[in-house]
């Protein structure tokens, strides 16, 4: 009678154990199904034979409206577009407006001397989309034509230069990561036109210690044209010295006034 009991404890465990595998099994058929990129190790397996084994359906990418040449996407965060410079402050002191020139063309213009202007919010990796426009009448040479700059997390400048018919070194050109990357080549419209900046910019990362433990990463079209192709960025761009690693988290887009009359437009970025 004992042992009859104990048979049927085992055989209802047996079961129960049956039906939970059973419920993992199909848990992990789950995910697997919903992990449909295509990976290396899935291409170890057998391969397909059908069509729809190799398509992935879900999930679908987010609608985006692209807006057009001159507007944000639908999921920007619009820093500038030529309304006012709400979005801004000063570098120097960020308790100050950003006091640079607004100008009727829905465009801003370096005020010499005020100093470099930042964002209010912070960043981590983004897509910046930004447009800058050189002086149309030409003064002085190399890095003082045209010179303004992008700084990244306020600290990885993309120079920005007038670098049309004006030499100067490679790795301060437009286009270049300051000191440390010359542009792939020089892509440069002559002074007084528009130019464009689409730039992807992956953040650094440091573990507790302070330690970098990923570099930052950049690519950079200039006019439509790759001219940083997934830069490693090596730290800080220094005017004089070697890059810096210090750690930081988030941190502002910073636009440089290096006293020359640059100016901007339809500036946006997509947090990535
Ligand atoms: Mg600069």
């Amino acid at each position: 009678m004992h042992g009859h009991k104990i048979q049927k404890t085992m055989k209802k465990t047996a079961t129960l154990l049956f039906v939970l595998f059973l419920i993992i099994g199909c848990k992990e058929a789950q995910t697997q199904k919903k992990e449909s990129d295509i990976k290396s190790k899935d291409m170890q397996q057998q391969e397909p034979t059908k069509p729809e084994e190799t398509e992935q359906w879900e999930p679908q990418p987010v609608v985006v409206d692209p807006g057009s040449a001159a507007t944000a996407p639908s999921d920007a965060i619009v820093l500038f577009n030529g309304t006012d410079l709400a979005e801004w402050v000063s570098a120097k002191d960020t308790s100050r407006a950003a006091d640079w020139i607004l100008n009727e063309d829905g465009s801003m213009t370096v005020r010499r001397g005020f100093d470099d202007i930042q964002t209010k919010r912070d960043f981590g990796s983004v897509q910046l989309h930004i447009e800058w426009r050189s002086p149309t009448i030409v003064v002085d040479e190399g890095q003082d034509r045209g010179n303004s700059g992008i700084f990244l997390q306020n600290r990885y400048e993309v120079q920005v230069l007038d670098n049309y018919e004006n030499k100067t070194y490679a790795n301060g050109q437009a286009g270049s990561l300051y000191k440390q990357t010359p542009p792939l080549v020089n892509a440069c419209r002559p002074p007084g036109e528009w130019q464009t900046y689409d730039i992807i910019f992956h953040a650094p990362e440091f573990d507790r210690k302070g330690e970098k433990t990923r570099s930052a990463t950049i690519t950079v079209l200039h006019n439509g044209i790759l001219v940083q192709d997934h830069t490693e960025i090596l730290g800080t761009t220094e005017y004089i010295g070697w890059p810096k690693n210090k750690a930081h988290g988030k941190a502002p887009l910073k636009l440089q006034d290096h006293d020359c009359d640059v100016s901007y437009r339809n500036i946006w970025v997509r947090e990535l």
